[in-house]
């Protein structure tokens, strides 16, 4: 078997176009155009380079932005100031404060701080709660991009047993959520795996549906997953490279070459779930701009 490739690229683009007309139907009604707040802590070359992304994605959709620069020695209590400024100006519809924070700030407590109104990353405890229970919430943005994705291409999760490997508040653990709720979207029967299972491959060989975010480059080999599974591989990892100028290149968790030999449907890493998080925050903006989630 040769899997059939999730082209998350296309489909964001697809996506964007769509978000680009309702920006300008929104405007054209007379509205004000959306704008998102990007608060950067420290020059982490990473962020600045997913960043940059959201910024050309703001532009090609016509939402306005900006980004506050503080230094990585900005106490908690001036951060959490420049956000409360933020959370009043009536002119800001959503505010990002890109990931990680330096390790002194509490991730948890700066993400608190944001209105939960103009909380577009959907990481705030108030639309995280909402999302368990199917409320009308900001969805996080990874795992709302992975069931658009499952959407454009027909890709079933109901009755299927899904596995995520990864448990973090921003990827991991809204997608098991998301997953495994039976009245919304996912309704599949959901594993999730971390640091401490003990043996993933007993999990990940039973899954139809294998949803890889851990952060480490090959975790997941051809021989740990099912025939036909279908693998939506989140990780992005810089590895050595010195053909490159740069000097490195980007993989997922997963062994692309060899899955691809045994699944049905599979992510690449660039050009997979990437673009999409970027497309779904895009989506957040305006639905923050409009109140579409939180009418006054
Ligand atoms: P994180 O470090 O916060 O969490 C990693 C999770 O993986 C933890 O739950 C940890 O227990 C688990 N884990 C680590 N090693 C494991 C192992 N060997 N076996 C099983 N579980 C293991 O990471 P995160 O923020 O969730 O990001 C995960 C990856 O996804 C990173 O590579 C990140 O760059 C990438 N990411 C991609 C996007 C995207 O849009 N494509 C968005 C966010 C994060």
């Amino acid at each position: 078997m040769s899997a059939q490739i999730i082209d998350g690229k296309k489909v964001a683009g697809e996506l964007k176009l769509q978000i680009r007309e309702d920006v300008e139907n929104w405007v054209k009604a007379g509205n004000r155009r959306p704008f998102l707040k990007v608060l950067q802590v420290g020059t982490d070359p990473a962020s600045t380079a997913y960043i940059g992304a959201k910024t050309r994605s703001c532009n090609e959709v016509g939402i306005d932005t900006d980004t506050t620069h503080l230094p990585d020695t900005v106490s908690a209590k001036e951060l959490k100031s420049v956000i409360k400024s933020f959370n009043e100006n009536d002119g800001i519809d959503g505010i990002l404060v890109q990931l990680p924070l330096p390790s002194h700030l509490s991730s948890h407590d700066v993400i608190e701080s944001i209105d939960h109104r103009k909380d577009v990353d959907g990481f705030h405890p108030m639309n995280v709660g909402r999302l368990a229970v199917d409320q009308p919430t900001f969805k996080s943005c990874t795992p709302a991009g992975i069931f658009e994705l499952f959407k454009y291409y027909s890709i079933p999760t109901k009755g299927k047993h899904a596995v995520v490997v990864g448990a973090s508040n921003i990827v991991g653990t809204p997608m098991s959520v998301m997953l495994s709720r039976e009245s919304s979207t996912g309704k599949a029967t959901t594993t999730i795996c971390h640091k401490y299972t003990r043996d993933i491959t007993v999990h990940t060989i039973a899954a139809d549906i294998l949803v890889v975010a851990a952060g480490q480059p090959n975790l997941i080999k051809a021989e740990m997953v099912k025939e036909g599974a279908v693998v939506i591989d989140v990780g992005i990892n810089r590895v050595a490279d010195e053909t490159r100028e740069r000097g490195y290149k980007l993989v997922g968790d997963c062994d692309f070459e060899g899955l691809k030999q045994k699944v049905s449907w599979i992510t690449p890493v660039p050009g997979g779930v990437g673009p999409m998080t970027v497309a779904m925050l895009m989506k957040n903006t305006l639905l923050a701009a409009k109140k579409s989630i939180y009418p006054d």
